[in-house]
């Protein structure tokens, strides 16, 4: 979902235990909190902090509120844009955005800033972009002068989400710059229940609920389609006027997502 536009610096409270499953991703971005926390411990041996990672996956696996957790644990403030907002951008105002965004950002080091749909500036020269090539080249060149611009040491780490990793240019993978890759996928069905349990906390939910069942009948969703599914059951259940929510409103809850993600597919297709 949308990171708010230009989250300037704000304290987060979200964390790991707000992500449910994406183990390995996990693992891996708890060493990038680590090196927020303690750098020094990284420098010691004259070894580089990496600048930035980029979080690869289809949308609403959970890529924004990794990046989230990521702040929320090491306790440090969040900054963040979307690709997308610099679509039909006036001429310069891009560049001026990201030179003003890392300029906020190095004066509340260490803190993390999270680029959202990063294909979208991002894209390889040539391939047809939203946004008018030289607008978009200005705002990539401009990002990376600013990554290029401090040292690792600086305490501020660039996480980019994309679901087209392939699309991107390669002068954003070299070394110095989005030099780690995490993938986030899909969930499998272990992921989707424990994704489901994280979503029903809020809930009043009926005691012969099936967790399991529920994991089982939605394959292909993501953690933002179950997040979904569990609010509407909640609805549904409420305008019947029931006390808890049961099974059959899950059951009514799921075909419902079903129908719009296929809407949704058919609008893309
Ligand atoms: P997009 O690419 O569309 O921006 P995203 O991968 O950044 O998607 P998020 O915005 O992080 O996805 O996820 C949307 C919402 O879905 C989250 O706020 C959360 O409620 C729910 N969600 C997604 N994945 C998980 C997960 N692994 N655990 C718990 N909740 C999740």
């Amino acid at each position: 979902s949308k990171a708010t536009l230009f989250d300037k610096g704000s304290k987060v409270n979200i964390t790991f235990a707000d992500v449910a499953g994406l183990d390995e991703a996990k693992v891996e971005v708890m060493e990038i909190v680590d090196f927020l926390k303690n750098p020094k411990k990284y420098t010691a041996l004259g070894g580089k902090i990496p600048k930035g990672a980029l979080l690869i996956g289809p949308p609403g696996t959970g890529k924004t509120l990794l990046a989230k957790a990521m702040a929320g644990e090491a306790q440090v403030p969040f900054f963040s844009l979307s690709g997308s907002d610099f679509v039909e951008m006036f001429v310069g105002v891009g560049a001026s955005r990201v030179r003003d965004l890392f300029k906020q950002a190095r004066e509340k080091a260490p803190c993390i800033i999270f680029i959202d749909e990063i294909d979208a500036i991002g894209r390889a020269r040539g391939r047809n972009a939203i946004m008018s090539n030289d607008e978009r080249e200005n705002t990539l060149n401009q990002l990376l002068v600013e990554m290029d611009g401090f040292g690792g040491d600086t305490g501020i780490i660039i996480l980019a989400a994309t679901n087209r990793p392939d699309v991107l240019d390669t002068a954003l993978l070299r070394p110095g710059r989005f030099d780690r890759q995490i993938s986030i996928d899909k969930p499998d069905v272990k992921g989707r229940e424990t994704i489901f349990k994280v979503h029903l906390l809020p809930i009043k939910i009926s005691a012969a609920l099936d967790l399991h069942k529920l994991a089982e009948q939605t394959p292909g969703f993501a953690g933002a389609d179950i997040a979904n599914v569990c609010n509407e059951a909640a609805l549904i259940a409420a305008r019947k006027g029931k006390e808890s929510v049961e099974m059959i409103d899950f059951q009514d809850a799921i075909d419902r997502v079903i129908g719009g993600l296929e809407k949704k597919n058919k609008i893309i297709a």
